[in-house]
């Protein structure tokens, strides 16, 4: 794997023939010695409040790891042969030890990708950034114009978004990352995001919106309409350059598969290390449920990735429950579970987008849905003014 990733659970550019695809599945559903996609939640404190945060961000944890813990977990990383890992937050620069922790990784022979809204990155930080090898750079954006993106992640994001791409650019960096969440306001601004990574030398990435974190009140406002979901299909077929992560999969029950592994690699190659230092298996769901442990525990994150009842229970053939008698669940898989969750879906019920529109009714006779955990600062996060039509 060349490409790092950021708050995905799977290698975009796993690109293999479908046989190799299945093969590398199976293997992957029951699990590796380590994960290939690890993500770590460095700090939950965050200058921006954006409506569809995952880790519901914004005040920073008093009990957070410390530098040396961060240092000795880094060790372990590397003895497990984790060659890299996904760095992100709330906004992982504003932790006063970044920088120094960015190094720490490389020097130890783990690469890293980390995440950023952008404000922390000027010249001379683009410039620091352009002269070190396996690191890399994922800007977050979530609308192509600074109206539809602020309404998002508050006024002036965008504006501070370009100017760390600018930065990036004019440093040479070469190919960073701009990231955005597929929303209904959004979605139909594909081409012009594109756009956007060429005139940067950039690549392009879009993930799925997800119900997690903040993302569970916006749900219903932000995720996007079926014939919206349809049009992104396509046209994701037609730019296999595009990353996503594989996060679409549950779109390839409409024809020929998307490129990726079609499965959901929670607690078998993804997993999450929150800010306290709690694993989790993947980072869409901060949630008791899917706690495998702490890197604080005895034996530290090996100890837990190897050895936890909740991972193993993952790596377990999962029932297709009420999929199992779909024509397209080989594709699906029943989507993601994380999405299913905090709609307030069974698990083994079909994902709330689901193209054949079996998720809906259910997402609207859903009678509790489970809340993960909160970081946000005390004052209410929405839409800065009345959405779009969904156009
Ligand atoms: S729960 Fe969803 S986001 Fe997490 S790994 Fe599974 S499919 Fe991906
Ligand atoms: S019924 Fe289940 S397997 Fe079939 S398309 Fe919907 S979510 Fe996927």
């Amino acid at each position: 794997m060349t490409d790092l990733i950021i708050n995905e659970p799977r290698p975009d550019d796993l690109v293999l023939s479908q046989a190799k695809q299945s093969g590398l599945a199976t293997q992957m559903k029951q699990g590796l010695d380590a994960p290939i996609c690890l993500t770590w939640e460095l700090t939950y404190a965050c200058n921006l409040q954006c409506v569809h945060c995952l880790s519901s961000s914004g005040r920073r944890d008093p009990d957070e790891l410390t530098t040396a813990e961060c240092e000795a977990l880094i060790d372990e990383l590397a003895r497990m042969q984790v060659f890299y890992i996904n760095v992100g937050g709330g906004e992982p620069t504003i932790r006063n030890d970044f920088w120094h922790l960015l190094r720490y990784a490389v020097d130890h022979g783990v690469g890293v990708k980390f995440s950023t809204n952008g404000s922390r990155i000027d010249a001379q930080v683009a410039a620091e950034l352009a002269a070190m090898d396996y690191v890399d750079v994922q800007i977050s954006i979530d609308g192509a114009d600074a109206d539809t993106n602020d309404r998002i992640r508050g006024e002036g994001s965008y504006a501070t978004a370009i100017t760390a791409m600018e930065h990036l650019a004019e440093a040479g960096f070469g190919e960073f990352k701009i990231s955005v969440v597929m929303t209904r306001h959004n979605i139909e601004q594909v081409e012009t995001f594109k756009a956007m990574a060429d005139r940067y030398g950039a690549q392009l990435r879009l993930t799925r919106f997800r119900p997690s974190g903040r993302g569970a009140d916006s749900w219903h406002e932000l995720h996007p309409t079926d014939p919206q979901q349809r049009a992104l299909y396509y046209w994701l077929l037609d730019h296999p350059e595009v990353l996503t992560g594989d996060s679409f999969f549950h779109l390839s029950a409409l024809g020929e598969a998307l490129p990726g592994l079609n499965m959901c690699g929670a607690g078998r190659v993804v997993c999450l290390i929150d800010p306290v230092g709690d694993v989790y298996a993947c980072p869409f769901v901060l949630h008791d449920e899917f706690r495998a442990g702490s890197v604080r525990d005895t034996g530290g994150f090996a100890h837990v990735w190897q050895e936890s009842e909740r991972f193993a229970e993952l790596r377990e053939p999962q029932s297709a429950g009420a999929c199992a008698s779909c024509g397209h669940f080989d594709a699906c898989q029943g989507g993601c579970m994380a999405a299913k969750f905090f709609t307030g879906i069974p698990l083994d019920g079909p994902d709330p987008e689901c193209v054949l529109g079996h998720g809906e009714p259910l997402v609207q006779a859903a009678t509790e849905r489970p809340q993960g955990s909160d970081h946000s600062f005390r004052t209410s996060v929405q839409l800065t003014s009345k959405p779009r039509s969904a156009g």
